[in-house]
């Protein structure tokens, strides 16, 4: 216990404080360091002896070519969640290396729907607001939009409707829509938690591993953002998302 209230030992006990707070300080710096390499070095582990496989496998290939196309999909799975859990683990230390400026919110969500469209077997509806302007990481906003974007084209069944909208307080709204089986109200919280799947013999045949929802969740947090769920129009869901707005440019 420090006493700085008595003067005589009040600039020895501050001095005390202070070598504390940096030996602190040092010690995490070091600890996330460490974390950094540990991810680091967890991917390079992981991948070396997956592709040696895949090597071996390719080696194999002619003489059962069947039972190596299977044995290669399963060596693509690893790597595909390999891939998303290394991608989950480096957003932990992600934070403090993330630079925010203007981004023009409304080009990013077209862009986005864009390239969803370009692949996409469903009808996609939009009404973008244009020259919506948030403070931000346009990489990372952008994986906000890939994520909701890639579920409703997974979850959904025929139609997409996404919608940009200012408010009126300095927020914007984003609404993601679709006419899949919906969340089960009870279940609206959890999909944000890492690895958390509904209905796993529907959702394996989707692909994924559970992650998609939780990124949304911590990158939307930097942003001092929002995410929940509704019901859509449509009978689906409906993924809405707040963020703070900059300005609203003059059209
Ligand atoms: P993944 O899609 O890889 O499983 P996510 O974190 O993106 O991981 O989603 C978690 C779970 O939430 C999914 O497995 C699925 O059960 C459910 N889910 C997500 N989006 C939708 C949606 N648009 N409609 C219905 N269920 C959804």
């Amino acid at each position: 216990k420090l006493d700085i209230a008595t003067k005589p030992s009040r600039f020895s006990a501050i001095s005390a404080l202070t070598q504390h707070i940096q030996k602190l300080a040092l010690q995490t710096a070091s600890l996330m360091q460490n974390q950094k390499q540990l991810v680091n070095a967890v991917s390079h582990e992981l991948r070396t002896p997956l592709a040696r496989l895949k090597f071996a496998l390719a080696m194999l290939a002619p003489k059962d070519p069947q039972q190596v196309h299977a044995m290669n999909q399963d060596v693509v799975e690893m790597e595909l969640l390999i891939d998303e859990m290394l991608s989950y683990a480096r957003l932990e230390f992600s934070e403090r290396e993330m630079t925010k400026e203007h981004v023009n919110l409304s080009e990013l969500v077209q862009e986005q729907i864009d390239k969803s469209a370009a692949t996409s077997r469903k009808q996609i509806t939009q009404a973008v607001e244009p020259n919506i302007i948030v403070n931000g990481n346009e990489h990372y906003l952008a994986r906000v939009l890939q994520n909701l974007l890639q579920n409703a084209e997974k979850y959904g069944d025929k139609q997409i409707f996404i919608e940009l909208r200012a408010l009126h307080q300095g927020e914007v709204i984003l609404s993601i829509c679709d006419d899949g089986p919906g969340i089960p109200i009870d279940k609206r919280n959890n999909v944000f938690s890492p690895f958390t799947r509904l209905d796993t013999s529907r959702s394996k045949e989707t692909g994924g591993f559970g992650l998609g929802l939780a990124i949304v969740a911590k990158i939307l947090g930097w942003h001092s953002g929002k995410c929940w769920i509704e019901d859509s129009q449509f009978g689906g869901a409906a993924f809405t998302v707040t963020l703070p707005t900059i300005q609203k440019l003059k059209t």
